[in-house]
């Protein structure tokens, strides 16, 4: 096994963040109890946060980067998983308090592991990630809220992101008449091959609006926040719910209670990070039946660890379509 391997590492330099691909070997690992031979990792919107260095997501240094990894496990000091087990990590603090996936191999909990559900490749286990898994999660949370696919229409905000894509592609399997809401006219036709019945210009969410709004949706998965999510609250019909899970937009929420008081409307908190283990494994095992695998090899472009300077600035510029896989050993 060769000791030297590509990793991306946030460092502190002279008081600033500096990101880079450094060699690192199993030495400067940290001493966690199973070893992974990652094959892929992705871009989340975090990830454009910090290898750009636009947002402070480690919390120490030096870090490596990146939310999410897929591999097969070398060395397992666990009984519960075995050298050659293909597994997925997602969050649990990866890229924040612990080193992450943007690496050749790297030391993990075994608690943290997912096995990789048969039905999936490594790649479309990262094509999925973190935004698909809680893109999951929302549904997850509208399905317990009550919201069925026999009601009024229901609208995903930031449509063309990663977790707009995968929440309009499970949800339209699941014969939810989704509508989709993007600030990109030019996805259109993207939108509606993942399922979505119709599209709505995002810039209708962005403007100041009355608390109460006539009732349109059923229920949201929302990943924008701010105004959006306020106006999406205020559109919300009698005892629907709202998934949010994101701040691409913004993270103030400049509502008030009148949905909730006079419409009975449900807000839904979506964590991904720390989601408890069961609930994990319920997503995945949702995800392996729900979604549909060749809108998610549509929705999916794969770069190399080597441009994650330019595309971390196209995440966070919403200029990405969909997910985006990242090959570690290309
Ligand atoms: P993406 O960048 O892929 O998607 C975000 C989308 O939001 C963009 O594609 C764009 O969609 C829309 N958007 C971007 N900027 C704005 C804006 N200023 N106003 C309105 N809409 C905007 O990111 P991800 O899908 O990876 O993540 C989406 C959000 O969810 C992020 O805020 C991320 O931090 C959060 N998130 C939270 C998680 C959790 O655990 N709670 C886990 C994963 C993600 P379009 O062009 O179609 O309008």
């Amino acid at each position: 096994m060769s000791d030297s391997f590509k990793a991306v590492v946030a460092e502190d330099v002279d008081g600033k963040t500096r990101v880079s691909i450094k060699q690192l070997t199993l030495g400067d690992l940290p001493d966690l109890d199973v070893l992974v031979e990652v094959a892929y990792s992705t871009l989340n919107y975090k990830d454009g946060l910090a290898v750009s260095g636009k947002g402070k997501i480690a919390r120490r240094l030096p870090m490596v980067c990146g939310i999410d990894l897929a591999g097969t496990v070398l060395e397992s000091k666990s009984p519960d998983w075995q050298p050659g087990d293909k597994v997925i990590v997602n969050g649990f603090g990866l890229s924040e308090s612990q080193w992450g996936g943007y690496s050749q191999k790297q030391r993990v909990k075994s608690d943290w592991l997912i096995r990789l559900p048969s039905v999936f490749s490594l790649k479309q286990a990262m094509a999925i990630g973190t935004a698909g898994y809680t893109a999951m999660l929302c549904v997850l949370g509208l399905e317990q809220m009550g919201v069925r696919p026999e009601g009024r229409e229901v609208l995903v905000t930031g449509g063309a992101g990663g977790v707009g894509s995968v929440a309009i592609a499970v949800l339209a399997r699941l014969g939810y008449k989704v509508i989709a809401s993007t600030g990109r006219a030019e996805t259109h036709d993207y939108l509606k091959s993942l399922g979505a019945v119709g599209c709505i210009d995002r810039a209708a969410l962005l403007e100041k609006g009355p608390p109460l709004q006539k009732e349109r949706w059923a229920g949201a998965v929302d990943s924008v926040g701010s105004q959006t999510l306020a106006n999406v609250l205020a559109q919300i019909a009698y005892g629907g719910a709202v998934a949010a899970c994101g701040l691409a937009g913004g993270s103030d929420l400049p509502s008030t209670v009148l949905p909730f008081i006079l419409r009975g409307v449900s807000l839904i908190g979506i964590d991904s990070v720390m989601a408890p283990r069961a609930r994990r494994q319920t997503a995945w095992d949702r995800l392996a039946r729900d979604l549909d695998r060749a809108k998610l090899d549509a929705m999916t472009t794969v770069e190399p660890m080597s441009q994650l300077p330019q595309l971390a600035e196209q995440i966070l510029k919403g200029q990405v379509r969909g997910r985006m896989v990242i090959d570690v050993n290309a």
